[in-house]
């Protein structure tokens, strides 16, 4: 079982892709699997030292696990490794496969002691062992090919190198990883090239101190964030708007503390099943205390501080929280992966009875929160039981969770799958993937059904038979973690953030310093208006303003000049020069209408 996300957690992280079965593979897949053998094929022609582990296909393309021993390779190998690619690939008529006994089997790779591993497992399971071969290369393989490599396989590019360690085990030999990818048609391989190069221009990280949204000083600590103003300001925006739409829906809201006694830990069982995410105890007087990894059990403690009827159910406790997790270094990412996670976390106690109406709700929430953020692309993934796992709940309420879980999927036409063994041993577990503008996939949030915490904490209500009941727990954070997901859109808006949650929302530009006061006297106007202006006067001329302003993505661009001007009234021109970030030039409009649209169009979301 995933510990990760065993008490919601929601900080999200791709999951790596699951060894894929070679009878299922897709045509893409046989694709990248078969330019995977021509890339180790190529290898093997210039390096001819070189071991070749394991090239599977993945996500967006292939790669290929390789020891090139002492020598050293770098990116700018990957162009002459491509020509021999392409050379080779002209006698690879077809790809054949056969049976070998062990013995030919440990004969074809004795030189290389990853197949002769891998070789070991097969026998190990006994399975038969098969080699597929092409042109004079031949690899140990189960099979998934195209048919007429040579006809097939002509739109590939190799991408990257990176370390891996072989069997992605730390203690093992870290070998050299070169990615690729290969389509069936030319003009898919450009469209994700293109996406490739759209990505890193859109990169949050890059975003994020261009437009000065948040810092990383290492002075701080690693994987710890600052939020900038202007970052702060979009935060600050999505809190309050969560927290609006929460209490529309029935929340109540709370502050824990961001520290508690390790004794709580112990009792939640996060100290025992989560302590590798946990920071070391401090001792508070003669007490040993834990900073929070979560705030479940904080939350178990309002449900715990009086009695409970079935009429005060459900109970909903939210709290925007910051908790705090020990994330490897070398998974931390910008603010995609950090140390502390604010997470939009509440908890649902509820009785067996509400469980699916309550978890709909949930869902129609983040539905509801996906739209607002112009994110329509997304999958549900159902994490089910396994036959080979304990779970707690009776056999009933999982298969009428999980018949109700998939019935409301259904009827909301959401496209999901279902994944064995990837519920939580409490309860079925419903985790949401999007697709960004450009396609790549996040996790964000995530929706859990818990009958084990109730335990743990003895949570109880009266029913109405007067009998003492336990009442079940629906963790949830919709967005997951608010930096992850402000990372997230920074990506797929561009760093343009639409109106709403644009940290400035009007730049006025003076045409020049005659102008000044009366820009500035329109801008005191709009922030009286609550809408976030600034100036910008920097003695530039008009055409450099306008590029500042577009480079800071502003949405909005009034420009004062001497006709501006001539229409002054109380202070401020009634006709303004507007431009958006986007370019569009509407010429001369009015200010106050201008102004009234803009407040309507700012409000409809907040
Ligand atoms: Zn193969
Ligand atoms: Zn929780």
């Amino acid at each position: 079982m995933d510990k990760a996300t065993v008490f919601g957690t929601v900080d999200g992280g791709s999951n790596p892709s699951k060894g894929t079965s070679m009878a299922r593979m897709t045509y893409l897949e046989k694709l990248r699997h078969t330019a995977a053998h021509l890339l180790a094929a190529a290898v093997l022609k210039l390096y001819p030292q070189a071991k070749i582990a394991i090239g599977p296909p993945i996500e967006n393309g292939f790669y290929y696990d390789i020891d090139f021993g002492e020598t050293k390779i770098s990116e700018a190998d990957l162009q002459k490794l491509e020509v021999e690619m392409r050379k080779i690939i002209l006698s690879w008529k077809k790809i054949e496969g056969k049976k070998v006994s062990e013995k030919e089997a440990r004969t074809l790779f004795a030189d290389n002691p990853y197949k002769l591993e891998l070789i070991d497992e097969i026998v190990h399971r006994k399975e038969k062992i098969t080699v597929y071969q092409s042109g004079d290369f031949i690899d140990l393989c189960r099979g998934g090919h195209v048919d007429q490599p040579c006809k097939e396989v002509k739109h590939f590019k190799l991408l990257k190198i990176a370390g891996a360690y072989w069997r992605g085990d730390k203690n093992n030999k870290m070998l050299t990883r070169i990615y690729g990818t290969a389509f069936a048609s030319k003009k898919e391989l450009e469209h994700y090239l293109w996406q490739i190069e759209e990505a890193k221009k859109r990169d949050h990280r890059k975003l994020g101190k261009d437009l000065g949204l948040f810092l990383i000083p290492e002075e701080i600590g690693t994987g710890l964030i600052i939020w900038t103003p202007k970052g702060a300001t979009i935060r600050r925006i999505i809190e309050d708007f969560i927290l609006k739409e929460q209490t529309k829906r029935g929340y109540l809201h709370a502050y824990t503390p961001h520290l508690g006694k390790k004794s709580l830990w112990q009792i939640s069982g996060h100290w025992d099943l989560y302590r590798e995410k946990m920071y070391s105890p401090m001792k508070i007087d003669d007490e040993e205390y834990l900073i929070k990894p979560m705030s479940c059990p904080m939350h178990m403690m309002i449900y715990r501080s009086k009695p409970r009827s079935y009429r005060d159910l459900p109970l909903r406790i939210a709290e925007t929280a910051t908790v705090y997790r020990y994330e490897q270094t070398g998974e931390l990412t910008g603010i995609l992966r950090v140390r502390h996670i604010t997470q939009d976390d509440a908890h649902i106690f509820c009785r067996e009875d509400q469980v699916v109406e309550e978890f709909l709700s949930v869902f129609n929430y983040l539905k509801y929160l996906l739209k607002i953020f112009k994110i329509d692309d997304y999958y549900s993934r159902l994490g089910l039981r396994s036959k080979h796992e304990k779970y707690l709940g009776s056999d009933d309420l999982w298969k009428k969770a999980e018949f109700e879980i998939v019935k409301a999927l259904k009827k909301e036409n959401v496209p999901y799958i279902t994944s064995e063994g990837d519920a939580a041993f409490y309860g079925p577990k419903l985790d949401v993937i999007i697709k960004d503008s450009l396609g790549r996939k996040w996790q964000a949030g995530t929706i859990q059904i818990d009958f084990m915490l109730p335990e743990r904490f003895n949570l109880e209500y009266i029913d109405r038979d007067n009998k003492k009941k336990r009442p079940v727990v629906i963790h949830r954070a919709p967005l997951g973690s608010l930096e992850r997901f402000i990372g997230l859109l920074i990506e797929h808006y561009a760093g343009a953030f639409p109106v709403w949650l644009s940290p400035v929302q009007i730049a006025i530009l003076p045409i020049s310093e005659r102008f000044t006061s009366l820009a500035r006297a329109t801008n005191a106007y709009l922030v009286s208006k609550k809408i976030r202006s600034v100036v910008i006067d920097d003695g530039g001329t008009l055409q450099k303003k306008i590029r500042q302003a577009t480079l800071q993505k502003i949405p909005y661009m009034i420009i004062i000049g001497a006709k501006e001007a001539e229409t002054i009234k109380n202070e401020v021109p009634e006709i303004i020069s507007l431009r958006t970030r986007e370019g569009k030039d509407f010429g001369q409009v009015k200010f106050y209408e201008f102004v009234d649209r803009l407040i309507s169009q700012i409000e409809s979301f907040l």
